[in-house]
């Protein structure tokens, strides 16, 4: 059974953001460390990062907690002060990620605009190559996130986000890093996070053979079996339509019979899930979200 958690706010320190998904049940965790449509962060002090690790610990989340990047970066971007500043931004979330014991930086790779697509991507991989390398080897990893495509955003499908990150640089194991491998300085440092509701505004029909065809090109182009992380979100919006409105599950066009084989499917029997969606009031909706879920996978 994947382990299924959420994105929650993280007001008032990252430490709150673990002890309230503990009370929901959440067996992941995923936060802004700055808030998204900000560049500035507040500083990360150190009582409250050794804070987040002790309850992390506690709560058996250790390489299960997440990060996401702020919307504002564009690696892709043709200005070159943007994707300057969006590089600088994406060193400081992997390296505060990394302080945090956080598996991995969720990152929009990125739009070309009304650009040359091919140039955009190109402009993108050197940026992430820049980013991981000046983040050095204590950083977290970065996950790069699949799109629905509008307005020109990069990485549509896993074969478009691979072309995204140096092949030196992908990682072909599943998530959790062993011991061993932390202490390596080798580690490879991007990995793939894919969204259920970009997939299916992307064209990927996951009520029919999209989720098959997803995960074939997820070991093509990444060499394994899930992505390292899903997120895992219903949508509104039509099959194909490069368009991107999450929505709880059951509240959407994807429903109990695609969560139903993605929950009890054995090959993502260790897959961190990670719900986004509006929480509502005290979480509560995440809440029930999660128990639905639950419900649907044994059901
Ligand atoms: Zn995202």
């Amino acid at each position: 059974m994947p382990r299924l958690g959420a994105h929650l706010s993280a007001a008032g320190g990252v430490s709150r953001a673990v002890s309230a998904a503990v009370a929901i049940g959440c067996e992941a965790l995923q936060v802004f460390l700055r808030a998204p449509g900000r560049w500035a962060a507040a500083p990360l002090a150190q009582p409250e990062v050794a804070r987040f690790r002790l309850a992390a610990r506690e709560a058996a989340l250790s390489g299960l907690c997440f990060a996401h990047a702020p919307y504002l970066l564009n690696l892709a971007s043709a200005d070159d002060g943007l994707r300057t500043r969006s590089i600088a931004v994406l060193v400081e979330e992997l390296e505060r990620a990394g302080r945090l014991g956080v598996a991995g930086v969720v990152l929009h790779p990125g739009s070309a605009g009304e650009g040359s697509r091919t140039e955009a991507e190109a402009r993108c991989r050197s940026a992430i190559t820049e980013a991981v390398e000046r983040a050095g080897t204590r950083a977290a990893m970065l996950l790069v996130e699949g799109t629905a495509g509008a307005g020109g955003q990069l990485g549509r499908t896993p074969a478009e986000l691979a072309r995204l990150v140096e092949p030196g640089l992908r990682r072909s194991r599943p998530h959790a890093p062993r011991r061993s491998e932390r202490q390596s300085t080798r580690r490879t440092r991007v990995g793939i996070c894919l969204d259920t509701a970009h997939l299916w505004g992307a064209g990927y029909d996951l009520r029919g053979d999209g989720w098959e065809r997803v995960l074939v090109e997820v070991a093509e182009h990444w060499g394994v079996a899930v992505p390292h992380l899903l997120h895992g979100n219903d949508t509104r919006v039509e099959l194909g339509s490069h368009r991107d409105r999450h929505a709880p599950p059951g509240e959407g066009r994807l429903g109990e019979a695609y969560f139903h084989r993605l929950l009890t499917d054995a090959r993502c029997a260790s897959l961190p899930i990670v719900l986004e969606i509006p929480p509502g009031e005290g979480n509560e909706v995440v809440r029930a979200s999660l128990q639905r879920l639950r419900t649907w996978a044994s059901g």
